[in-house]
């Protein structure tokens, strides 16, 4: 079976849209509708007149849209696609944590559950997030959740004082500083380009920190340059497509692999086969409970609206 023909006339038959992370395989990638980062993302799922949303990525960002459009079907090709970052963050414990603190601000980043997101009073990405924490008057405290890696990063280039939940990615906290090091002695003329749930010692290296599309974007601009790069290594796909040219290195994570590179294995869970599977058999369906997701929803619109 050609997957790809076939996924396509599926997709027209039921009047579906294939929404993908950066972060997934290429050939995902390639037959999606639409590719970018967790902002992107929300955005397109909130203004699409599909009857079907293909989420190709991992189990929050399904959600996301699920809260987004209650009345739509939304589909996650593989279930088991999670999130170490949304799972650093139980739901019991975190309600504990903000009860202790009932004067702040409850900043989340989009990488967490329903749940935690209908605790929360404002959800941000890694692209909006310098914004929407200065959106905050500076006397307000703040509570920022999951990530205590982009936490950090923000407390650095806003000095505001933000509680942090101790969250981290386990992609993003795999790269190794020696051999990046290492890496970079032996291609000095290569930029360090990373994404800010990276750890601050491998940020310190970088010359530009940002979201998957702020790196996209920057590597664009100067593309006439060479990059390492450090986030999961699916962006290059991007990257790659649109600048052919330009040399880029994934930065080498911790453990020795088969790609050098650091991989989230949520996102790679995902496959051509269980993509048409999902929308040949509308399932697995992201069902969010509606108490909870109309908690959850006033934080994702206060984002989309500040992100205009
Ligand atoms: S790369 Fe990290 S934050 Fe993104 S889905 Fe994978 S584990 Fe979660």
């Amino acid at each position: 079976m050609d997957l790809v023909k076939e996924i396509q006339r599926l997709k027209k038959e039921k009047n579906a849209v294939i929404l993908a992370h950066y972060y997934q395989v290429p050939e995902i990638q390639d037959i999606a509708d639409y590719v970018g980062d967790s902002l992107g993302l929300s955005q397109k799922a909130a203004e699409t007149d599909a009857d079907i949303i293909v989420f190709a990525g991992v189990h929050f960002m399904a959600e996301t849209a699920k809260i987004l459009n209650p009345s739509k079907t939304v589909v996650l090709p593989d279930l088991n696609a999670g999130c170490s970052l949304a799972d650093s963050c139980p739901p019991e414990d975190f309600a504990a944590f903000t009860k202790k603190h009932p004067d702040h601000v409850v900043i989340t980043y989009v990488n967490c559950s329903a749940e935690i997101k209908a605790l929360s009073d404002i959800v941000c990405t890694s692209s909006n997030a310098l914004k929407i924490v200065q959106s905050i008057p500076k006397e307000t405290p703040i509570i920022f959740a999951p990530d205590r890696n982009l936490g950090q990063y923000i407390i650095n280039e806003t000095g505001r004082d933000m509680l942090l939940w101790d969250g981290s990615c386990i992609v993003h906290e795999a790269f190794s500083i020696d051999k990046l090091i290492e890496l970079h002695k032996k291609y000095p003329e290569h930029k360090i380009i990373a994404h800010p749930e990276s750890e601050t010692h491998i940020l310190d290296t970088a010359t530009y920190i940002g979201s998957t599309s702020g790196m996209i974007n920057f590597v664009r601009e100067h593309a006439n340059e060479k990059f390492i790069v450090a986030t999961e290594a699916g962006i290059l796909h991007k990257m790659q497509e649109e600048m052919p040219d330009t040399e880029l290195i994934p930065a080498p994570a911790k453990e020795d692999n088969t790609c050098a590179c650091s991989e989230c294995h949520f996102m790679k869970m995902n496959t051509m086969q269980k993509l048409y599977d999902c929308l040949l058999n509308e399932s697995p369906q992201i069902d969010v409970d509606e108490k909870i997701r109309e908690r959850a929803l006033l934080p994702i619109e206060r984002m989309l609206e500040l992100s205009k």
